[in-house]
């Protein structure tokens, strides 16, 4: 993936500042936190000590336009500084503000919205929680009960959401809600932006298989969110929120995190008998590499888009699996083993080894439930290929 003449030097020269930002900012206790990452997202106070030293050096949200605070890079340089994070262990943020609601407010929010938002994005200050999903709304997204009446210059929020990745770190959430009439699918549902700490907001912890608390179960009880909140009219809320899953399908499981799997296992499966799997699979996940610069040049998927985010989610979360699988594989018995968290950094012992494969194993069966199941990823792309 290298160019060459002037453009060969201009890489060279970016790949220099990348790496020298790096040996600088990264300590070995973010290191640390990066080597353990599990789950979605690695220790939220070292990701948050990272994203401050990313803003510091205006690096924090390398596909948003500079005019908002990005690094307004090209998608070569973006490609070459998250596999520069990944290969010195940075760790994974949490990070839907900056992938998701950061560019659906540059697009779609209000101007004081942006101004209120976006800068506590960059600086990780905010952390954004997704409230979607309800008990029986999931594929059927537009099936959501959770209502939000008007109340003079507010709504009220009633009902709850579940699986919302991050309640009990986030102090913001985006969330879909009904305002009209029960049952109408898609119309009457309206995009908001929740305060966590208002009066009425519950969050519950749902334990993950992997042992990791990642998700948990969301009430609102009466709680009060101002009419300015709304993000497009009410009861237009299934674009806005479709808008959203667009841009969270197109990078909720990017080559990087992909590439932090496969050199996690790596790690302990290079030998002569596992060689040839994971050249196999370095291979697919350098097409994906191709395939995620190809798809999105200006670091977002088009507008009206369904089918590059959902062909970018479902092979990254099939291919983030498939490494987790032969991680567990070269584990053997030991990856029956489970203990988390893990005690120490950097353990060798068979056990140690099946204990973090066994965990990474568990965490990755999420990757094709999250943003949409595989199926619905399927249904997406066949319904975007019949339609052209
Ligand atoms: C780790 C994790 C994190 C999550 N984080 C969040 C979050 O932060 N915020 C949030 O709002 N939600 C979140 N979710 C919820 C996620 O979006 C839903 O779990 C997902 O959309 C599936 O919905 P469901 O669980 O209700 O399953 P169902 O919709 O009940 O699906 C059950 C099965 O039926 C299949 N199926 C359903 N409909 C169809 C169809 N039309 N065609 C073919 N097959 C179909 C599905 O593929 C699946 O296999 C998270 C989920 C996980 C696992």
């Amino acid at each position: 993936m290298t160019s060459d003449g002037p453009q060969a030097m201009a890489e060279a020269a970016f790949l220099a500042e990348v790496r020298a930002f790096l040996a600088e900012n990264l300590t070995t206790d973010l290191r640390a936190a990066g080597r353990r990452t599990v789950g979605l997202f690695s220790d939220i106070a070292a990701g948050r000590i990272w994203q401050r030293r990313l803003q510091a050096r205006g690096w924090a949200a390398p596909s948003w336009p500079k005019a908002h605070g990005g690094a307004g890079w090209s998608p070569l340089q973006r490609f070459l500084f998250d596999r520069e994070c990944v290969l010195n262990d940075a760790p994974a943020l949490f990070a839907a503000g900056v992938r998701s609601l950061g560019p659906l407010l540059i697009e779609a929010g209000s101007e004081a919205q942006r101004q209120r938002y976006l800068p506590a994005i960059l600086s990780g200050d905010d952390l954004w929680c997704q409230g979607f999903s309800e008990p029986a709304a999931g594929s059927d997204l537009a099936a959501i009960r959770s209502r939000a009446d008007r109340a003079g210059t507010r709504y009220r929020l009633n009902g709850g959401k579940i699986w919302t990745t991050g309640a009990h770190l986030a102090n913001r959430m985006f969330a879909l809600m009904r305002t009209g009439a029960e049952g109408a699918g898609r119309d009457g549902l309206t995009f908001l932006l929740v305060d966590m700490d208002s009066p009425g907001v519950s969050v519950v912890p749902i334990p993950g298989l992997s042992g990791e608390h990642e998700f948990n179960q969301v009430f609102f009880d009466d709680t009060p969110v101002p009419l300015a909140n709304r993000v497009g009219a009410e009861g237009e809320g299934w674009a806005v929120a479709k808008r959203l899953m667009q841009l969270a399908r197109s990078n909720n499981t990017p080559a990087a995190a992909v590439r932090r799997a496969l050199q996690q296992v790596r790690a302990f499966a290079d030998t002569p008998e596992f060689a040839p799997r994971l050249a196999a699979l370095a291979i697919d996940l350098q097409a994906f590499e191709q395939l995620e610069m190809r798809l999105l040049p200006g670091g977002r998927p088009r507008p009206g888009d369904d089918l590059a985010p959902s062909l970018l989610k479902l092979v990254g979360s099939e291919l983030r699996q498939r490494i987790a699988e032969l991680g567990l594989e070269v584990a053997g018995p030991y990856g029956a083993i489970r203990h988390w968290p893990f005690e120490e950094d950097g353990q060798s012992s068979p056990a140690a080894i099946g204990c973090e494969a066994s965990a990474r194993y568990l965490a990755s069966r999420a990757n094709t439930i999250y943003s949409g199941t595989s199926e619905i990823q399927r249904n997406l792309i066949s319904r975007a290929l019949v339609a052209r």
